[in-house]
């Protein structure tokens, strides 16, 4: 009778074991493996990024794991992006298996993103095995690193169907679909593909089998603590049998002692990249307390301005308590200890929506405990406001000073706002986001320290240190400013001249942006009665960009009538 069986297992992000039961690890991974029989290992994606060490080893810790336990063949997960196009094909270059993505191409080069395989036919007990490797849309356009723009999505059921039957005709014996994608996506591709035999999917970390149309849909949980154990025969009837055992590996598993050592020698390795410098700051880096607390700095503008252009949203909040370093860090070096400084925690974000309303109730709450140093103070970005700190809590915004993208507020209106899971958890008091509909989730975006990391690196490629092989690389523009770029010559019909043509103009535009000297811009300002007034009446007679003035520059400028040039003078000082 034709058998043979299968390891499979997702989401996987730290390689030592975690303190609570099943405390899992790359070596219970292993070792289990070595006791089976010659399994085919399947992966479905997630794995470079994010944990702590990620942070010092860009996933490049995984690759001799992924190898060692003998993965057969991959799908990526939108993790897998984290660090970019470029730093992706440097590692897959270095696994011992090929890696599917089946339905995503890049239109700068027409062929599957980051050369990944469309699919591939692997031998064991003489069984043919044909594999695809199929994602969802919904991170796909998300992805920090990739502007959206620059590739094309197929639908996971047409490509699915294509495939099995092409795997088919190549003499597959069997056909398994490896996913990244929602339970609902791998739920429409085994009601809408019969050719598929088994999905074996990802994205989703909670252990679960279900059987959809004859179908099975296996998710094999997360982070080396859980695996799918499957044994597959045929039956008299020539059918596909599978019988799946959900394996915990806790302490009871024994630990490979070669990855064992190979885990403790990237424990080590973390700490001698420490000093590693990601970029020469221009500028010293406010983030004392007594500052980052009570007002706009330089270093709340960097870090909210990074994730506004990394997650595409129309603003973001982060309550100040995000900043941990309490210090001015001094122009020059900056180092990866400095970001470890400022954010020592993998901080989750998520985009929701939002209505102006409540953007404005959680600027009064982040503003409301003011003068104390407080965590809740916001540092925003795409967002201009001002507070009266004279009045009670809760009355201290007008909001028709409040400005969403160089537009004035529309209370009605709703709005992307990217945050963290903190903030949209509703903790600092910020619970008037606890309803608001998820754009896109915590798993699907990067974390800060990433954001940051990656704003680093397309610093070096616009200053010309590095090189971008792939094209692709996390912006330096917001999407606003992007969709402002008018690309002159896109009559050109051919779409990858297309995509050329427009990321040019970005990259025009990206470089003309002095790099990496953030500076407090006016975005948050403080008025009082007399000053209000004054503002008002200036939001009336035009529009007013910037709001940030003091009392007798206000003044002068007022009675001057030449405005515009005054402000934006007074801003520049
Ligand atoms: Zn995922």
């Amino acid at each position: 009778m034709a058998s043979f069986s299968i390891i499979h297992f997702n989401d996987v992000y730290n390689i030592e074991p975690c303190p609570m039961e099943p405390i899992g690890g790359a070596a219970r991974l292993s070792w289990y493996i070595k006791s089976c029989d010659d399994p085919v290992v399947l992966f479905s994606g997630d794995v470079l990024s994010p944990s702590l060490m990620s942070i010092f080893l860009k996933g490049e810790q995984m690759i001799p794991v992924l190898n060692g336990v003998g993965v057969k063949c991959a799908v990526f997960g939108n993790h897998d992006f984290d660090f970019g196009v470029d730093h992706l094909e440097d590692l897959l270059a270095d696994t011992l298996f090929p890696w599917l993505l089946s339905n995503v191409i890049d239109n700068l080069t027409n062929e599957p993103l980051a050369y990944a395989e469309i699919s591939q036919v692997i031998v064991s007990n003489g069984i043919k095995i044909g594999l695809m490797g199929l994602v969802e849309e919904e991170w796909i356009v998300t992805l920090a690193t990739i502007d959206p723009e620059d590739v094309t999505f197929k639908d996971y059921v047409e490509s699915g169907r294509q495939i099995a039957h092409s795997l088919r005709t190549q003499g597959a014996d069997i056909v398994i679909a490896l996913t990244h994608m929602r339970w609902p996506n791998d739920i429409r591709l085994a009601e809408e593909v019969e050719d598929i035999d088994i999905i074996l999917g990802g994205h989703d970390h909670d252990y679960n089998v279900q059987q959809i149309n004859g179908t099975y849909i296996v998710k094999s949980g997360t982070d080396f603590r859980n695996l799918s154990h499957i044994h597959v025969t045929k039956d008299e009837n020539g059918k596909w049998k599978f019988d799946i055992k959900e394996v915990e590996l806790d302490s009871s598993v024994k630990e490979d002692p070669v990855i064992r050592e190979l885990v403790m020698a990237k424990l080590a390795l973390v700490d001698d990249k420490m000093d590693n410098k990601l970029g020469d700051m221009m500028v010293e880096l406010d983030g004392r307390f007594s500052k980052i607390r009570t007002q706009e700095t330089n270093l709340g503008n960097f870090v909210t301005d990074i994730i506004l252009t990394a997650t595409n949203a129309d603003m973001t909040i982060l309550n100040s308590g995000t900043f941990r370093s309490d210090r001015i860090h001094p122009r020059g070096e900056f180092k990866i200890r400095d970001l470890l400084t400022i954010l020592p925690l993998l901080d989750n974000m998520l985009v929701i929506q939002c209505t102006g309303k409540q953007i404005v109730q959680a600027l009064e709450n982040g503003v409301s405990q003011y003068p104390k140093l407080e965590g809740r103070f916001p540092q925003v970005a795409g967002c201009r406001f001002g507070f009266d700190p004279s009045k009670a809590k809760g009355h201290r915004v007008d909001p028709a000073l409040v400005q969403i993208q160089d537009q004035y507020i529309d209370l009605e209106k709703t709005y992307r706002l990217c945050t963290k899971e903190y903030i949209a958890n509703g903790k600092d008091d910020y619970t008037m986001f606890k309803d608001c509909p998820i754009l896109v989730s915590t798993e699907n975006c990067p974390t800060i320290s990433t954001c940051v990391q990656n704003h680093f690196e397309s610093v070096q490629i616009l200053l010309g240190n590095k090189e971008c092989r792939s094209g692709h690389k996390q912006s330096l523009l917001c999407l606003v400013k992007k969709e402002d770029i008018i690309v002159s010559k896109q009559e050109s019909s051919d779409s990858i001249n297309k995509t050329l043509v427009r990321q040019q103009s970005i990259h025009d535009a990206e470089i003309e942006k002095p790099h990496l000297a953030p500076i407090v811009d006016g975005r948050i300002f403080q008025y009082d009665d007399e000053k209000h007034i004054v503002m008002l009446a200036l939001k009336d007679s035009r529009s007013v960009k910037r709001l940030d003035l003091r009392q007798e520059e206000l003044t002068s400028s007022f009675d001057a009538g030449d405005e515009d040039e005054g402000l934006e003078e007074m801003v520049s000082n």
